[in-house]
């Protein structure tokens, strides 16, 4: 221990040097200590090339570590958890971020300072990475954790019934299993950008005591920072969710017929001069514009004027501008209808707030033009403006590869388009870039890295493609990639949507990678061609026998598409086909699904 008297026996010091040293630890409180006993250790062993190795101080595994866990299906849980370790380094603290699909469970017994960071999907569930240390915490075999100090931010959207459940649970499974709250966790909405880093900042400002009191972890090769040393800046992407690449339009064609209950679009997109690089699997945001025709009749029902200058966190601009491009008018939420009541004194969307339950049916038809015009209440601009939501960029599954397409990125874009109270509704964005933004326009855009939808990294590996509707789009993206690789593996897709003649998407070229073999098998489910409804899952059980050695064959599976139904379907037509053509019980077929999962040879990208 460093404050007992250093034993000349063992020490390389001189005795001055040993008088100095023993002066300087008597003068130390045990937080600088234990932060000079790390320094030193962690720059011993930066050294150890040059020096000879010191015996390893007797730590805890991983005191003095921040480990930061995310859970994060579209990538904002993971920027989150990104800012909190890149703080942390840059206050000194040592922190890891790891994704949870990474991490091993068994872990979790060493860990003594956790944060978490998820969002959560659908009905209160967990995003697919989370999914393992979700079930871990849960099961009997979790470890005591007694001694371990957690925070936890939680990324979700009011709009949902279950919000933030996920993080909820996390939190309290954590303590159920001894954990102690460190941080007042924080459940954010789609605006989180506006509230993380304050969280952040806050959760520092807790932990960096307990980190620092505690030291570098064993076998720490970092050199704790210097006081007053500036942390290395984060590595810096060009374009990214904050900074977006203005990119030009190429083509938007309608790939449904003319009959179609459906309105598909494919878009090409132009990234010259970006230096964006994405990869089959990926996604790409894109902002939009909402319709200004809307906006400008929402302006008169509210009997406003679209030239006042409205305040947008530290910017100004004009009303009408920020309703066309900074604000949310589609995807109607809980938090607008309290604050518009409030702002506005609107007894019957007041009266909302005892009735969650008739809020959530309310808003599940409405998008938020509607209930404005149902409500048009003269209020101030900036009242409008402050309880309205930042409009969020949304995402899609990028269905071309880089290695054919180059300097473009192309999107199968299922446009939202339906009538309800005498109006024609259209989604946001879909509707921009679906109908309003021509061929030369501008779009802003950014891509979103999916490390958790890739093509198996060996080219002969076999892959079985399930993707109905617009959820064929990162297959088309996989068919590309492994095309111009020459990719020889076999390749099975499976895709349905309701007709035939109308909506087979991308029906020439499937059949031209059939004949090229790299596409070695195609099933279609073409759900309204006839009187009973025919799925992809009907496909899968028909060909369960030849799907099943596919599997025993290392086959990588992957889901695209709808996430309420279709994938929860499919999911269960695997475990049926499993326990059949092998032979399992139930739980067996569970276990070789859940290991598939884990190996990633079942990956899923559902929304
Ligand atoms: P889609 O609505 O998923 O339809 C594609 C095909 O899947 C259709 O033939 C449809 O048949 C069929 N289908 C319907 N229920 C299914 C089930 N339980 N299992 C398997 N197949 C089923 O395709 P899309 O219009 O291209 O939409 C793609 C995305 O839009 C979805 O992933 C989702 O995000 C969103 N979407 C969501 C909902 C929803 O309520 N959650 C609804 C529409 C679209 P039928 O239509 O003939 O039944």
């Amino acid at each position: 221990m460093l404050h007992q008297n250093i034993p000349q026996t063992l020490s390389p010091l001189s005795p001055e040097q040993s008088a100095q040293m023993q002066a300087l630890m008597t003068s130390l409180n045990p937080v600088q200590q234990a932060w000079i006993s790390g320094y030193l250790a962690a720059t011993a062993s930066v050294a150890a090339g040059a020096m000879p190795a010191l015996p390893a101080a007797p730590v805890a595994a991983a005191a003095g570590k921040l480990t930061v866990l995310y859970g994060s299906q579209t990538g904002n849980a993971k920027h989150v958890a990104q800012d909190l370790v890149d703080k942390g380094k840059a206050r000194g603290l040592e922190a890891s971020l790891i994704n949870m699909a990474d991490y091993k469970p068994s872990k979790l017994k060493d860990e003594k300072h956790l944060a978490i960071v998820v969002s959560t999907y659908g009905e209160g569930e967990p995003p697919e990475p989370a999914q393992k240390l979700y079930d871990f915490i849960g099961s009997k075999k979790a470890p005591r954790l007694d001694g371990a100090q957690i925070a936890v931010l939680g990324l979700g959207d009011t709009s949902y019934e279950f919000f933030c459940q996920t993080a909820i649970d996390f939190e309290e499974r954590l303590v159920a299993l001894g954990a102690t709250v460190a941080v007042e966790r924080a459940l954010l909405d789609v605006d989180f950008d506006d509230h993380a880093p304050g969280w952040i900042d806050g959760a520092i400002d807790v932990l960096e005591p307990a980190l620092k009191a505690d030291g570098p972890p064993a076998n720490s090769n970092v050199v704790p920072m210097m006081p007053g040393l500036v942390a290395d800046a984060p590595a810096l992407t060009a374009y990214t969710k904050k900074s977006p690449f203005t990119a030009e339009v190429s083509a938007v064609q309608k790939i449904t017929g003319r009959d179609s209950t459906k309105d598909v679009r494919h878009l090409e997109i132009s990234l010259e001069g970006s230096g964006l690089h994405y990869q089959a699997g990926d996604a790409l945001g894109v902002y939009f514009e909402n319709d200004p025709a809307e906006v400008d009749a929402l302006i008169e029902a509210l009997s406003l004027d679209g030239d006042v200058l409205v305040r947008l966190g530290e910017a100004e601009k004009p009303l009408r501008a920020a309703l066309i491009e900074d604000l949310e008018l589609t995807q109607s939420y809980p938090g607008f209808v309290t604050a518009y009541a409030a702002a506005a004194e609107i007894p019957a969307l007041q009266a909302f707030a005892e009735d969650k339950a008739a809020l959530r049916d309310y808003l599940a038809e409405r998008q938020i033009y509607d209930i404005l015009r149902e409500h048009p209440k003269p209020i101030a601009a900036q009242a409008l403006v402050d309880a309205l939501r930042k409009q969020q960029p949304r995402l899609y599954s990028i269905a071309s590869s880089q290695k054919e397409m180059e300097d473009e990125v192309h999107l199968t874009l299922g446009v939202v388009a339906y009538d309800a109270f005498d109006r024609a509704h259209m989604g946001g964005c879909s509707g921009f870039l679906g109908h309003r933004v021509e061929e030369g326009g501008a779009l802003r855009v950014f891509v979103e890295h999916n490390d958790l939808f890739r093509l198996p990294e060996a080219a002969d590996t076999p892959i079985i493609m399930i993707g109905p509707g617009t959820g064929i789009a990162p297959f088309r993206a996989f068919l590309q990639d492994r095309d111009a690789d020459g990719a020889d593996g076999k390749a099975w897709l499976f895709f349905g949507n309701p007709h035939f003649t109308q909506d087979f998407l991308y029906q020439v070229e499937l059949q031209s990678y059939l004949k090229s073999g790299t596409l070695s098998r195609l099933d279609v489910a073409f759900s309204r061609d006839q009187a009973e409804k025919i799925y992809v899952q009907d496909r899968l059980r028909e060909h369960g026998a030849e799907l099943y050695a596919w599997l025993e064959q290392g086959a990588h599976v992957y889901v695209c598409g709808d996430a309420t139904r279709m994938a929860k379907d499919v999911h269960q037509a695997l475990l049926d086909v499993i326990a059949e053509h092998g032979g399992h019980s139930a739980e067996e077929a569970e276990a070789y699904l859940s290991a598939l999962r884990d190996t990633r040879r079942y990956q899923r990208d559902v929304y």
